[in-house]
């Protein structure tokens, strides 16, 4: 037999005997089939419960029902305070006095032995001593605490029936009782279940809608004000503020709600919660801020209770931070629910801001670039300029001095001394590479700024009218030179002065860097819709990484190039420009030692734009 057992009636007494004598309601006493049928149906009630409100209707009507009580009610108990949700027929005051003095009430001990508490008679029972003045005003006279217990038997708190009457509570009323503390506490688990699903969903569409601002094409100081905005109402925050690390300070934007009297100043590196938050890139909660060892007067002075301030993390650098305020007086204090709401959108918002921030500086760039190649343009314009007018203003004196020395060097101004002789001819030739280097220059600018004309030019018979001059060369230079010029060749439309010009250089360069006893072979064919000129030679080759370099105005493989085989460098440079504003190619392959070849390709195509009407 149990102890409950011995020390409770087992039965119900007879309802005669058990009428209170004096009382004016005597109840009928509920009997255990009653009992049993009523927590049956309160067992459904109980299981539709969504909301705690739902559960503790049906709680406590069952409560009074099944075990024949006058009163009932809910109490909670966290570690600091006992705290009653739900309660029938107990006054406010009442349940103020008992939450207050929750420790020195018998049922402070449920959290020591969690099995019901059973006080037949407040009068007499020792253990209601220290609140029984209390009690006896209230009016009732037997009760139990039946605790509420989790699957993990933790005790969340109890349920308490009251008797008005001196009227025992029995066994099967204690196992009755037990038993819907039991449906209870399980019951309650359920709603918070369902309250947390709910509230997870409700979050996810938060921080869905804030998401969608942030992706938004406003601004981002517009963004950002709203994000705040939103941010502090679906926290329940009365203010906030967003700060943003800039040049080693954190400058505050965006104050919502903040306090006229409160002047914003950039936090100085190190100082504050706004740099204990980016630098450990945490969150700080602060319950009670006044009495936070960080707290500033001025935000005392404007009532600031309780404060969170999350990191604005993107990519592990932290932005800023995210602070909001609970400004009056009252206990509210921010939930971690809410804490985890607000570092979810301080996650979010931090990318926006780096989104931002990289877009500005790509922006920046842009700018930047598009200046500075419109000046590159600009310079490019008035070097083009300057060569121009030079090259305009040397050729007619050249021209000249070249006549007057080639008239010289002919005896037609009279009979010259060998060293006279030797002289003029040094002139006559230096002053022809002059004129040389202005045509290049001019046919540079000229093939630069597209100012080629556009005919048919038959690419052979070019080759063939210049052979001859080639063949002079070659015989001069001891170097065989071959050629190999298909027939059929398509015309393309060009420049035929320029093209020559190509072809000069390319042979040129060939006898140049090729010695005595090599070969120098001209190749003409056409293939695919173009026309390919190959010029390949047997001479000492090109380094493999000065390839690269060669077209390049004024580079020259080697600095002894220039004492040895002459030139300036710009032949090379001349050939990539005219051939690339025929839309064409000019590629090279060489082998040190061994040979080089030049290939050229022009496009066939070209043509058909010229010919109208076909
Ligand atoms: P310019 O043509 O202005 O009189 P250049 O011949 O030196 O002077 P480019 O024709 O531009 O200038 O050639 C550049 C450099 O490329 C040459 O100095 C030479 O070093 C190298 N080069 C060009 N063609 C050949 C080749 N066929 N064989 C070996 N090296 C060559
Ligand atoms: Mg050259």
């Amino acid at each position: 037999m149990s102890q409950l057992e011995q020390t409770l009636p087992t039965r119900h007494p007879s309802p005669t005997t058990l009428r209170a004598s004096g009382s004016k309601s005597e109840p009928t006493l509920t009997s255990p089939d009653q009992q049993q049928a009523l927590l049956m149906q309160t067992a459904k009630a109980l299981l539709a419960a969504t909301t705690p409100e739902d559960l503790w209707t049906a709680v406590l009507t069952a409560a009074r029902k099944s075990l024949t009580a006058n009163r009932a009610a809910i109490f909670f108990y966290d570690e600091e305070r006992t705290t009653c949700p739900a309660a029938e027929g107990l006054s406010p005051e009442y349940i103020m006095a008992l939450c207050e003095n929750a420790e020195i009430a018998p049922s402070s001990r449920l959290r020591q032995n969690p099995e019901p508490i059973i006080i037949q008679d407040i009068y007499s029972d020792g253990r209601t001593a220290p609140l029984r003045p209390i009690m006896a005003a209230e009016g009732f006279h037997a009760y139990v605490a039946f605790p509420l217990l989790t699957a993990e038997s933790t005790l969340l708190g109890s349920l308490i029936t009251y008797r008005d009457q001196p009227i025992p509570f029995t066994a099967d009323d204690v196992a009755a009782g037990q038993t819907l503390a039991h449906m209870t506490a399980l019951a309650l688990h359920n709603v918070q279940l369902l309250n947390e699903t709910r509230l997870n969903l409700i979050r996810e569409q938060q921080l869905n809608e804030i998401t969608r601002t942030l992706g938004s094409t406003m601004d981002l100081p517009t963004i950002l004000g709203q994000v705040l905005r939103m941010t502090a109402d679906l926290t329940g925050a009365d203010a906030g503020l967003l700060g943003l690390v800039i040049d080693h300070q954190i400058m505050t934007f965006y104050p919502h709600n903040i306090p006229e009297s409160i002047v914003l100043r950039p936090a100085p590196r190190g100082r504050g919660i706004a740099w204990e938050v980016v630098q450990r890139g945490e969150t700080v909660y602060v319950e009670d801020y006044p009495s936070y060892h960080l707290a500033q007067p001025k935000w005392i002075k404007v009532g600031v209770k309780a404060l969170m301030a999350v990191p604005l993390t993107a990519a592990d650098t932290c932005l800023g931070v995210l602070v909001l305020f609970n400004l009056d007086n009252n206990r509210r204090r921010f939930t971690d629910r809410q804490i985890a709401l607000a570092e979810a959108i301080g996650r979010q918002a931090a990318i926006a801001i780096q989104h931002a921030r990289m877009y500005a500086e790509a922006h920046q760039r842009t700018t930047a670039l598009r200046n500075a190649l419109a000046r590159q343009a600009e310079l490019d314009d008035l070097k083009n300029k300057f060569i121009q007018t030079v090259s305009h203003e040397l050729r007619t004196p050249l021209g000249i001095i070249h006549g007057h020395a080639e008239l010289m060097g002919m005896g037609a101004l009279g009979e010259l001394t060998p060293r006279l002789q030797g002289s003029v001819d040094i002139i006559s030739r230096r002053v022809r590479m002059l004129i040389d280097l202005m045509d290049d220059l001019t046919a540079m600018l000229a093939a630069e700024t597209q100012e080629l004309r556009r005919e048919e030019v038959q690419l052979d018979t070019l080759l063939y009218a210049m052979l001859d001059e080639y063949r002079l060369q070659a015989d001069k230079t001891n170097i065989a030179l071959h050629t190999d010029i298909a027939e059929n060749i398509p015309p393309i439309l060009g420049d035929i002065t320029h093209l020559r010009r190509v072809v000069d250089n390319l042979v040129s360069n060939a006898f140049k860097f090729t010695p005595s006893e090599g070969a120098v072979t001209l190749r003409l064919l056409s293939e695919e819709n173009q026309v390919v000129l190959e010029v390949a030679d047997t001479g000492m080759g090109i380094p493999e990484e000065q390839l690269g370099r060669i077209f390049e105005r004024f580079y020259q493989v080697n600095s002894h190039s220039k004492r040895q085989h002459g030139g300036t460098g710009l032949g090379l440079a001349l050939v990539k420009e005219i051939v690339q504003s025929h839309r064409g190619d000019v590629s090279v392959t060489s082998e040190l030692g061994a040979g080089t070849t030049f290939r050229i390709s022009l496009p066939v195509d070209n043509l058909w734009p010229m010919i109208p009407n076909k």
